[in-house]
């Protein structure tokens, strides 16, 4: 987007830069992303990041992880390859790194973060950052990983969301996408990205996960991480207002299935 360093996002927005497959797409132009996220503790992170992949329009996605979540996620997704580790699982265009991850895979996170792509680092992945990243890079931290990654006290995130974001912007050379009621995208050289489509309905377990596959797989589009983070939150917001429309409390299956819906529209508006 050009214009002013801080912008708000609206509909048109996103929509000028959703990736538009064309006549003469193919899987790998549409992008293939890695996903490391899931564990034997928390599998549901690693489907739900391969779906928020797939739906986002990833045209492969390829999963790095042990057997056991592997057979997990092909049993949801079928059409995901698998392997058990960054370096075995083949080639991808954007790594997802971090939702569920436990930890104790830090040498993998290492391995993404160490390919030379663009990557998301959400969640565990936080705990094995490199000093500075020197591709694109991606963080999706909430105020309490924020916090821990910066050493300062939950509380003074939520006073200085802004500040903060841009502090951790600058320190790691990476985008920083701080979640919340109002999502902030910062880019390391300043510009900011505000996302008031989120909603209270999305406060509840693994609604980040699916965020984290769905930035991923813009990232794996070509899309730059501000653009990627900006466009995801933005999604991922009105997917939620989607799913709590249906009435009762969403779980994030469902706003993950409110994905091509919000797609679909945006690129009507
Ligand atoms: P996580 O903290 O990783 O579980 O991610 C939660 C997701 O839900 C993020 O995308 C947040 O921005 C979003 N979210 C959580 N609570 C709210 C809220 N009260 N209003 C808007 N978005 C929220
Ligand atoms: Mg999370």
């Amino acid at each position: 987007l050009p214009g002013p360093r801080t912008t708000v996002l609206e509909d048109a927005d996103v929509a000028a830069l959703l990736p538009e497959p064309g006549r003469e797409s193919d899987k790998y132009s549409r992008g293939v992303v890695g996903v490391l996220a899931g564990s034997g503790q928390y599998p549901g992170a690693a489907l739900l990041a391969v779906g928020g992949a797939l739906r986002g329009g990833a045209g492969m996605v390829r999963y790095a992880g042990p057997d056991a979540v592997a057979a997990t996620v092909r049993s949801r997704w079928p059409e995901t390859i698998a392997g058990p580790s960054v370096a075995e699982v083949g080639r991808v265009q954007a790594w997802t790194v971090g939702s569920g991850l436990g930890d104790g895979r830090g040498a993998d996170v290492a391995a993404a973060v160490g390919a030379g792509l663009p990557v998301l680092v959400d969640a565990d992945g936080l705990r094995s950052l490199p000093d500075r990243f020197a591709g694109p890079a991606l963080l999706t931290p909430h105020a309490g990983e924020l916090a821990r990654l910066l050493g300062v006290e939950r509380a003074e995130i939520e006073a200085r969301r802004l500040h903060h974001a841009r502090a951790a912007a600058g320190r790691w050379n990476a985008t920083v996408l701080l979640k919340g009621t109002t999502t902030l995208v910062v880019a390391p050289d300043g510009r900011v990205r505000v996302n008031s489509t989120g909603t209270s309905a999305l406060a509840a377990a693994g609604t980040g996960d699916v965020l984290a596959g769905l930035a991923g797989s813009l990232l794996a589009a070509g899309l730059e991480p501000l653009d990627a983070g900006s466009v995801a939150a933005y999604v991922h917001g009105l997917a939620g207002q989607r799913a709590a429309a249906a009435g009762g409390y969403p779980s994030a299956g469902d706003v993950l299935q409110q994905l091509p819906a919000v797609l679909g529209s945006l690129r009507q508006a």
